[in-house]
C-alpha cells in the first residue's frame, strides 16, 4: 500500500518507520526545509524525549483510558530501546530522558538514517494545503496519491518551527470537528507594576491559580521565575493551559514553601525581641529573596522600619504575602512562545484502538493535532512516539465489529 503522511515531525516520523517495517511504501510531506525542526529544539536543545515516570496521569484528555492502554502498547521504556536500536542511548536526569549526547540532533540524525535505511521518500518544502479522496485513493494538492494518509501536522504552537494548523481546515471539510485549541506550555503575561523589579528572581514554590471568583484550578510545584513581562519556569508554564483569553486570573505563590506562618511569626517576634532595631527587610533576608521583600513591604504600604515599630497588624500582612503572594494574570505569551497546543481533533472522532478516523477509511491522525497534550518533562514526545507508534504499527488492521 502507498502511505503518505502530512508532516515530518516526531509522530509523523514515528508512523513512517512503523509503517515501512510493515512492508508499506511511505512517502512524507513536510512544508519546512527539513523535517524534525521542532524536535531540534525541544529541552533547550537537548530534547527530553521521554520520562521514566509515566502513566496517564501526566496528560490531559478527556479519556484517561485511551492513554493508559496506548502506552500499555508503547511507552517509555519502548521509546528508550527504541532509540537504542537506532543509536540513541539515553542519559537520565530526575526521570527525564535525554540522549546521552545531551545533544537533540542525536535523535534527528539517527531518525533520518533510519528512514533512509527503510527508504521512506521524503518531500521537504511541500506544503500539503489540500486533501480530494477519489475512488478510494487520497490526493494531496492535486497530485500526490495514496491509499493510506496520516495526519501527523501537530498542533498550532511555535509556527517558526513548521506546525501552524495549516490543515485543520482541509480535515473539517472530511467531517472532523476540533476541540478550541489553546496555546500551553507557555510564559504567562502579567501587567502588576513591580514584575520587572522582580526580573530574574527565582523561587522554587507552590503555585496555585485560581479564577475571577477565587476558585482555585490548579497547584503546581517547581522553580517559579519572575521576568519583565511576568512569570516563567515550569510550574507556569503547566499553569499555561488553563488560561482562557479574555479571562483574568490570580496566580498565589507561597514564596517560603517550607516555613509555616506560625513559624514566620515566632521568627519575627524573636528577632524583635532580640534585635529591635533591625529593619524589616534585613530580618527577612534569609527566607525570601531581598527584591520580593521590597516588594512585599510595597504592596502593603508598609516602611522599611525597625522590627521594634512594626505593629502587630502589619507583621501578619507581611507574612500573608509571603505565604501568599498574589499576581494578576492578564494572558500567555501566546502561539509565538508555546510549546504544545491544548485541544485538537475530537476524540471521540478515532478509533482508539488504531486511531483511525471515524469518519473517513484508510485516514489515520496521530501526534499533538489531537485533543491531548502533556505536562512538560517528556510527555508530549511521549505521545508523539506512542500515537506515531500506533498509527503506523496498525494500518488496515480492523476488529471484526469495526463498520468503518
Ligand atoms: C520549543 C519547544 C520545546 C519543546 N520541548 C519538549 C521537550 O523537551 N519534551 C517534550 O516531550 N516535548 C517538547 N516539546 C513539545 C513537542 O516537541 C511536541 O509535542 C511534539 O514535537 C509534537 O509532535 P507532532 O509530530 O505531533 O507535531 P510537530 O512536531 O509539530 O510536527 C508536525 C510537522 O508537520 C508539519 N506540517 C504542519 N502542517 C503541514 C502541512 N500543511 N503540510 C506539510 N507539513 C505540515 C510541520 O512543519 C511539522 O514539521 C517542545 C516544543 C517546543 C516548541
Amino acid at each position: 500500500m502507498i502511505v503518505n503522511i502530512v508532516g515530518g515531525g516526531a509522530s509523523g516520523i514515528i508512523a513512517a518507520i512503523n509503517a515501512a517495517k510493515n512492508g508499506h511504501e511511505v512517502n512524507i510531506f513536510e512544508k519546512m526545509k527539513n523535517i524534525g525542526k521542532k524536535i531540534l529544539a525541544t529541552g533547550n536543545g537537548k530534547c527530553n524525549y521521554t520520562n521514566k515516570k509515566m502513566d496517564e496521569t501526566f496528560f490531559y484528555c478527556k479519556n484517561k483510558e485511551l492513554i493508559k492502554n496506548s502506552l500499555q502498547i508503547f511507552d517509555d521504556k519502548s521509546t528508550i530501546s527504541f532509540f537504542k536500536s537506532i543509536g540513541v542511548y539515553p542519559r537520565e536526569i530526575d526521570g527525564r530522558i535525554y540522549p546521552i549526547t545531551e545533544n537533540s540532533l542525536s535523535i534527528v540524525k539517527s531518525l533520518e538514517n533510519e528512514l533512509n535505511r527503510l527508504n521512506i521518500k521524503i518531500y521537504t518544502k511541500t506544503k500539503i494545503f489540500k486533501i480530494d479522496i477519489l475512488k478510494n485513493k487520497f490526493i494531496l494538492n492535486d497530485k500526490y496519491e495514496s491509499d493510506i494518509l496520516i495526519i501527523a501536522a501537530g498542533g498550532k504552537s511555535y509556527p517558526a518551527l513548521g506546525s501552524d494548523g495549516s490543515i485543520n481546515s482541509e480535515l473539517i471539510k472530511l467531517g472532523h470537528t476540533f476541540k478550541t485549541q489553546r496555546p500551553a506550555l507557555v510564559q504567562l503575561i502579567s501587567n502588576d507594576y513591580f514584575l520587572p523589579q522582580l526580573k530574574g528572581v527565582r523561587v522554587k514554590g507552590n503555585a496555585s491559580l485560581f479564577d475571577h471568583k477565587n476558585i482555585k484550578i490548579i497547584e503546581k510545584n517547581g522553580e517559579i521565575l519572575f521576568t519583565d513581562y511576568g512569570l516563567s519556569g515550569i510550574p507556569s508554564m503547566q499553569i499555561s493551559r488553563f488560561i482562557k483569553p479574555e479571562k483574568n486570573y490570580i496566580i498565589k505563590i507561597d514564596l517560603a514553601q517550607n516555613i509555616d506562618k506560625d513559624e514566620i511569626n515566632n521568627y519575627l517576634i524573636n528577632q524583635t525581641r532580640l534585635n529591635p532595631n533591625l529593619k524589616i527587610s534585613d530580618s527577612l533576608m534569609g527566607i525570601i529573596h531581598f527584591k520580593l521583600i521590597n516588594i512585599i513591604l510595597q504592596i502593603n504600604n508598609i516602611h522599611n522600619i525597625p522590627l521594634n515599630q512594626l505593629k502587630r497588624s502589619d507583621r501578619n500582612k507581611i507574612i500573608n504575602s509571603i505565604k501568599n503572594f498574589n499576581i494578576n494574570i492578564n494572558g500567555t505569551k501566546g502561539w509565538k512562545e508555546s510549546q504544545v497546543t491544548t485541544g485538537g481533533i475530537n476524540l471521540n472522532e478515532i478509533n482508539e484502538i488504531n486511531f483511525e478516523s471515524k469518519k473517513i477509511k484508510n485516514l489515520y491522525i496521530c501526534g499533538e493535532i489531537l485533543d491531548i497534550d502533556g505536562d512538560c518533562g517528556g510527555y508530549n514526545l511521549q505521545w508523539a512516539w506512542t500515537s506515531g507508534y500506533i498509527v503506523g504499527n496498525n494500518i488496515m488492521r480492523r476488529d471484526k465489529n469495526d463498520t468503518n
